[in-house]
């Protein structure tokens, strides 16, 4: 009996019953056999050597697809267990996902693995791969599997499957002697997986629970061939030598203090002055864009919070209340309800709209200690925070102006590749279907009339409202959360905010909230790694170091920093008794933009030899000439 298969370009092949993926594939080409790792059928992951019994719609997926690499990994993960109970047949294990790059598996066993045992797990693993072991698919009854796991002494796995309900048919997948329970699917055998490497292990409690055992984990990562893998290694290497927490140790822009407390953000005066810098430049695009800037408290009477709905819905990432004469205060995780406050102190008619409200706002959020990170998941930040009310009519002005501002304000910062999503109204959705579907279309409109590329994530909005985010992404090809502009049709309403329209009669407002940097403390770690630390003139704290040969040169090189310094250009001379070679080195570990070295035949002639940060000796220039440059760049913000 054959079966109707159809393939996404709906072209429809019959083909006999019970033909794998694998077969399909085949029947196309033998390359395409070779290369694909999934298959999703009839809207449901199978592996590619099941059987295919009825008429049925096929999607083939290779490596270089989202599903292609969490199968791929999966398996390698399976492969990881089974080589480390080869090696350790005491140790029990547990789970074992694909993470967005690779995976791990997390394995009960008093004594941490050593990067010894990493090297043999991974040759075991290699080895395991040379001998292509299926994985076999197995369905049995839960009860049956249930004593399976306990006369293998897997007691995770009984844990796990006294959670299913009983008389449920669950899967298992055996590769070699290893036999996991899984739902799968899994690559047909372990020989497709080439080139492992085991990245790192740590410590990681079962289920996350820290009342619960800690586990020992293992993340690894694979690949269809060693050149994807050396790529990727490379990227690593990369992105450690970008690392913002690094960087901003070297560069002196931050630190955290164990006294302070975790997840709060001193601010060194290399960072500070880099963020007064962006400060002055947000505040004159506001100002100019018809922006009104406002400063609010950082807590808020209890009750406030009961209006927004934040103790009810968001109360486990507040801090917890300040009671002061009685009444509990909370710290201000956003900054909405001091607007909306400030937008009530008086009565407000169509004709005082829009109003825009912009404040760099500090907030506080409690986040777990494990998911702290740097400057990118801290407790407490500032937000370039503003919200836009308007009328309907002057929605899509807004959002379209709001929109360039996003964009314009980013490629100051030297940022080019963005990447634009919307995101619409989700099943649960509170406000008016005609309100969501106004804003949408202004959402899209501005992102249409401003000839962007964006990706339409439906049903992903917040049920508030319909949002675009704006990603930035950065030589290594990762993104980075930047911009939000976010509809609410949530807080209006249970702030009740009114306008008095042209009929004299109350109407409710559009709200918009929206932060062009996100968080000014995530901002800086994304810029610091974006530009490995080599920032845009206009942010650099020194942008030129005088160096002068020799201390006969002293004077010469104090002249030309005076001269700098009246110029505005933010300068230091190094007047250490060190080698020109070492002050040199000194400057370019500092990332310092400009080097300006002077000697005897610079004095001379009013000029200095400039060297460039990245690029090496730009030769003689007449003084007067390079700063004029320099000021320039650092005007054009480029
Ligand atoms: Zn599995
Ligand atoms: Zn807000």
């Amino acid at each position: 009996m054959n079966i109707k298969i159809k393939f996404p370009d709906n072209s429809v092949k019959e083909f006999p019953q019970g033909i794998s993926p694998y077969d399909v594939a085949m029947s196309i080409s033998p390359g395409l056999a070779r290369n694909i790792v999934a298959a999703r059928v009839n809207d449901k992951l199978i592996d590619l050597i099941a059987p295919i019994n009825e008429d049925a719609a096929i999607e083939l997926y290779k490596f270089d697809s989202e599903i292609g690499r969490e199968v791929y990994w999966h398996s390698t993960a399976h492969l990881m267990a089974q080589a480390v109970q080869e090696l350790f047949p005491d140790v029990k294990v547990t789970i074992g996902p694909a993470i967005e790059s690779g995976f791990y598996y997390d394995f009960d066993k008093e004594i941490p693995f050593t990067d010894d045992d990493l090297a043999k797990i991974e040759a075991k693993m290699k080895e395991l791969s040379r001998q292509k072991l299926e994985y076999t698919r197995e369905e049995i009854p839960r009860e049956q599997g249930i004593k399976k796991f306990q006369e293998m002494g897997e007691s995770y796995k009984v844990e796990i499957l006294n959670e299913i309900p009983e008389g449920e048919i669950i899967s298992l997948y055996t590769q070699g002697d290893f036999t996991d329970l899984c739902r799968g699917p899994h690559l047909p055998n372990t020989g497709m997986i080439k080139a492992i490497k085991l990245l790192k292990t740590s410590g990681a409690y079962w289920r996350g629970d820290e009342k619960n055992k800690m586990l020992q984990r293992i993340y690894g990562i694979s690949f269809p061939s060693n050149k994807e893998l050396n790529q990727y290694l490379e990227m690593l290497e990369e992105a450690k030598k970008r690392d913002h927490r690094k960087l901003g140790k070297e560069l002196d822009i931050y630190s955290v203090s164990d006294e302070i407390g975790a997840g709060l953000i001193l601010w060194h005066p290399n960072g500070a002055l880099m963020r007064s810098l962006i400060e002055d430049y947000w505040k004159k695009r506001h100002f100019e864009d018809g922006y009104s800037v406002v400063n609010t408290p950082h807590i808020g009477k209890k009750e406030l919070w009961e209006t927004s709905g934040h103790l009810q819905f968001y109360q486990e990432s507040m801090y917890s209340p300040i009671v002061v004469d009685e009444q509990e205060y909370y710290l201000k995780p956003m900054n909405c309800p001091f607007h909306i406050a400030i937008y009530q102190s008086t009565k407000r008619s169509y004709r005082d709209l829009p109003i825009k409200m912009a404040e760099m706002g500090t907030v506080y959020r409690y986040e777990k200690s494990g998911a702290l990170h740097g400057l990118m998941r801290v407790r407490g930040f500032t937000q370039d925070d503003a919200h836009i009310i308007c009328t309907p009519d002057q929605l899509d002005d807004e959002i379209m102006n709001v929109l360039k501002l996003s964009i314009d304000i980013l490629k100051a910062f030297g940022f080019q590749e963005m990447e634009i999503y919307l995101s619409t109204m989700p099943e649960k959705a509170v406000g008016e279907k005609a309100d969501w579907d106004k804003a949408a279309s202004a959402l899209e409109k501005a992102l249409k009339a401003e000839k962007i590329d964006y990706k339409v994530d439906a049903g992903g909005g917040a049920f508030y409202g319909p949002k675009i985010d704006i990603k930035i992404k950065d030589a290594l090809n990762r993104s980075w959360q930047c911009s939000t502009i976010q509809f609410d049709f949530n807080l209006p309403e249970r702030f009740n905010m009114e306008y008095i329209g042209a009929d004299n009669k109350p109407h409710r407002p559009f709200m918009v909230h929206r932060a062009l940097l996100g968080s000014l403390e995530r901002f800086f770690g994304t810029l610091i790694e974006y530009h490995a630390g080599n920032f845009p003139l206009w942010l650099c704290p020194i942008q030129v170091e005088v160096l002068p040969i020799s201390e006969h040169y002293e004077e010469y090189a104090k002249e030309v920093y005076s001269k700098l310094k009246a110029a505005g250009i933010r300068s230091e001379v190094d007047l250490q008794n060190e080698k020109i070679g070492y002050k040199i080195r000194a400057a370019e570990m500092r990332k310092i933009p400009y080097m300006f070295i002077v000697g005897a035949k610079e004095e001379e002639s009013s000029t200095v030899s400039v060297r460039r940060h990245g690029e090496g000796d730009l030769g003689s220039r007449e003084l007067e000439d390079i700063m004029a440059a320099i000021k320039q760049e650092n005007d054009e913000k480029k």
